[in-house]
Parts: structure tokens; sequence; C-alpha cells
């Protein structure tokens, strides 16, 4: 399992910290392909092994304790365990995990979504954000009667065959391994801010749709001028091509009604998961009900169009409703988004300071509740504070040094903070200023430690 050979303090620290996941992850290296159940949990040596958490916080089985900013992907914008939510997934547990049958909560969940955005006309659920993205894809295709899907370079949308090239490798557009030439055919990669490009590939007239993630890839790690949602907006309108949202990351988290409602474009359909489902598993895709008719017997009937078919074992699970329906309701009558997204601003602004302290020309930005940093690859002039990533070039961000990313994370980890793969995260409503300043102590300390390593000058 463990593969690295170093003499790295960091790496020593981490160990000496972590034995009992050490020991899990090498039990676990004999069952699970690395030894994990998700690519962003990859971490060298080895990951740590959590065994509880509460509000902003989690603790693994070694006893540490972390500011979670990982934040279950992106799906707990109110913190780990909150009150209201585990009480409603405690009620639903007590009547049944699955009845096989509509329940009354898969309509309070619709209903919910649908009070927050407004383009929701109709909701069909899914288990996962893939699943959503995939269903959006088949129904705009028979909706429209075309094939190509327009996908823009770097965005991600999950892991189903028409998504896997151009997230992370594969920009050419070329099919990843086990995916079929035949359907990477028929997806167009494109750069996201270069409409003209957009408006040649939708004049073939075979396009169904356009995805995108609608602040920019990786949830604004590189981020997205706003003004280009309208431009799509319009240039799909006109090429008879829908626009579909994958708000699976900025629904009900960007704004109350995600993405669309704070930039006031209306998408024609949208991808929805993570905080939809309250922290449980659980996703939708939503949006005009004309187009979701295809999925409706009495319609396909009515029209004399064959229906789109969607079975789904766990499609609205009624502990997954439960918990959607709480998340949804809290985030509709409090003010859980400004709160995250206050917090959020005020730890990019400590960071930055330790930044600038440390003299490291790195910055940490952000939008919403969000925050990323920018290693500054190229060495560019540079004050932390004050970094524009709209006017650096969009593949500096995906140069960032990945062995430095890697000892960063790992002495974040050891000064006891979680933070994602590309250093950045979740902020949620719980976290406040206490994990904003132990934040900030543990950045101090990770780049001393970096320093003391020459890895960063
Ligand atoms: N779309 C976006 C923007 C995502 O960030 C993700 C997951 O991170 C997905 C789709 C896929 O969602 P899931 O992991 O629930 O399949």
């Amino acid at each position: 399992m463990d593969r690295v050979d170093t003499n790295s303090r960091i790496v020593a620290a981490y160990r000496a910290r972590t034995p009992g996941s050490a020991t899990l992850a090498q039990e676990a290296a004999e069952l699970l392909p690395s030894g994990i159940a998700h690519d962003a949990r990859h971490i060298e040596p080895y990951g740590i092994y959590v065994e509880r958490a509460a509000g902003p916080r989690k603790w693994d089985v070694d006893g540490n304790e972390y500011v979670d900013y990982f934040g279950g992907h992106g799906a707990l914008l109110l913190g780990h365990n909150h009150p209201a939510v585990t009480q409603a997934v405690q009620t639903a547990l007590g009547q049944g995990t699955h009845f096989g049958a509509n329940h009354p909560g898969e309509v309070r969940w619709a209903a919910a979504i649908r009070r927050l955005v407004p383009s929701a006309e109709r909701v069909r659920f899914t288990s996962s954000g893939t699943e959503a993205t995939l269903m959006a894809v088949r129904l705009a295709r028979a909706f429209t009667g075309r094939d190509t899907l327009i996908r823009f370079k770097g965005h991600f949308h999950g892991w189903h065959d028409h998504m896997t090239f151009g997230y992370s490798n594969h920009f050419d557009g070329s099919p990843t391994v086990g995916v079929v030439q035949g359907i990477a055919a028929k997806v167009v990669l494109l750069e996201p801010d270069d409409p003209a490009a957009l408006e040649t590939a939708l004049a073939s007239g075979d396009v169904a749709a356009v995805i995108i993630e609608p602040t920019g890839s990786s949830f604004g790690q590189v981020p997205l001028r706003p003004e280009l949602l309208h431009t799509m907006r319009r240039l799909t309108e006109r090429a008879g091509a829908l626009l579909i949202l994958d708000e699976v990351v900025t629904g009900f988290r960007v704004s109350s009604g995600g993405a669309q409602v704070a930039f006031g474009v209306t998408p024609d359909l949208s991808s929805f998961a993570k905080i939809v489902a309250g922290g449980l598993p659980g996703a939708a895709v939503a949006g005009r009900a004309d187009i979701l008719d295809r999925l409706d017997f009495a319609a396909a009937a009515r029209t004399g169009k064959e229906k789109v078919q969607h079975p789904g074992t766990f499609n609205a699970n009624p502990v997954s409703a439960a918990a959607g329906t709480a998340a949804l309701g809290i985030i509709a009558e409090s003010d859980v988004n400004k709160r995250a997204d206050a917090t959020a601003v005020e730890l990019r602004a400590a960071l930055n300071e330790v930044l600038a302290e440390a003299g490291v020309r790195w910055s940490v930005y952000g939008t919403s509740s969000g925050f990323h940093l920018f290693a500054n690859p190229r060495g560019r002039e540079i004050a932390p504070d004050k970094f524009d990533p709209l006017a650096i070039p969009r593949e500096e961000f995906k140069e960032q040094p990945k062995r430095l990313m890697e000892r960063l994370r790992l002495a974040l980890l050891t000064e006891g903070v979680d933070v994602n793969g590309r250093i950045g995260g979740y902020v949620s409503a719980t976290h406040g200023s206490k994990e904003v300043a132990d934040t900030a102590r543990a950045f101090r300390a990770a780049v001393g430690m970096l320093k003391a390593e020459g890895e960063v000058g």
C-alpha cells in the first residue's frame, strides 16, 4: 500500500499521528483498489479513517480532531449531523427504509426543491449526481431528437461514459479507457470562454444540449464570468439546443436557489445532488415540464412518442427524502447560505494574511462558500489578497505542483485541517471564527513545514 519512499518530516509526522489509519489502510489495500472508494480520497501514503463528525469537525480512529473542509464532497452546507436533519432521518428510519411504492416524503421533497428553484417545474429523483447528468443528457436527446452534447474543458459532471474525458485528461476529446469511441464522437469539448466556438458548434444543428458547471470548473477553481452563462442561454435558445446547468455542487449553496437564481439564468434542465439530499445519497434532474414529460406515461400515450425509461431501486429513497426535505427547509427559512459565505470570506482573508506574512506568492481565492489555493506555478508577481483568478490563463490552474500540494495536504492534516486534494474546500454554516483561527494557525504551521523541507522558498 505504502509506496512513498521519503525522508520527509511531514510524512513522518503524519504517520506518527495516524497509526490506526495506517493499519486500516493496509487492510483496505487487500480489499479495495487503492484501498479507497472514491478517487478524490486517494492520499499518499494513506488517508485518514474517520470515525465520527459533528458540525464543522471530524475525528479519526486515532482520536485526532480536524476542521473539515471536505464537507461531504460539498453535501454538508449545514455541517455534520445538523440536529433537524438527524431527527428527520431517525424518524424516517423508524418508518422503514424502502416501501417499493410512492411515498409522501418524495412529494414533499420535490415541493421543497420547487420552492427554491423556480425552473424546477418537474423533478425526477435519482441516486447520484452522475445519474442526474446522465438523465439530463438522455432527456435532452429525446426531447430535441438530436445527438450531440457540448461540454467544457475542465468541467466535471460525474463519471458516466459521456463525462469521463476532458475534465482532468483527454482534453482532445478522445475517450478514456473503457469508454467507446462512438460516445466520445458525439461529445464536443469546448473552451468555456469562447462564445464564437460555441456558436459555430451549435450551427451544426445537431446539438441536443450544452452542459456547464455554472461557477466554473471544480466549483470555480477555474472561475467563469457569469455573463458567459447569459451568452450561452441566448445562443442555445437560438439554436434550439437545451441548456443544462449542472448544479450538483452550486445548487442550494451559491444561493438558496443555486447559481441560476444568483445569476438570473434560467436553464432548461438542472442536475442537483449533494445538498439536495441533506448529506445522504440522493439527487435529481429538474426543469421544464414539457421536457420532463418525456418520462411521463400519459404524455407518451398522448403524443405517441416513445417514453424515456427510468427505473432505479433507490430513486427518492424515503430516508434521503426526509434528510433532503429537512435540509432544504432550513435553507429556505434561514440565513445559512449567507453565514457560510461570510465565514468563507473571513477564511480566505486569514489564509492570505498567513501567505503575506510568510512571503509566499500564492493566493487563496473563491466565491460563495468555497476556497481554492492558487500555488502560482509560473511564479507570477501576485499579492495574496489582490489576486484576480479571472486574469490568469485557465491552464495555469491545472499546473499546481502535485508533490507540493500532496505535502501541503499532509501537513494540514497533521495540523488538524482536512482540505481536498486541490487544496480547497467547502465552508459550512457551522464553521465560524474559531474554525477560521484554527485553520490559519494550521496553515501557518504547514507553510513553515514546507519551508523547512525546502518545498517553498
Ligand atoms: N456534477 C458535479 C458538478 C459534481 O461536482 C459531481 C460530483 O462531485 C457530479 C456531477 C457527480 O455527482 P455524484 O458524485 O453524486 O455522482
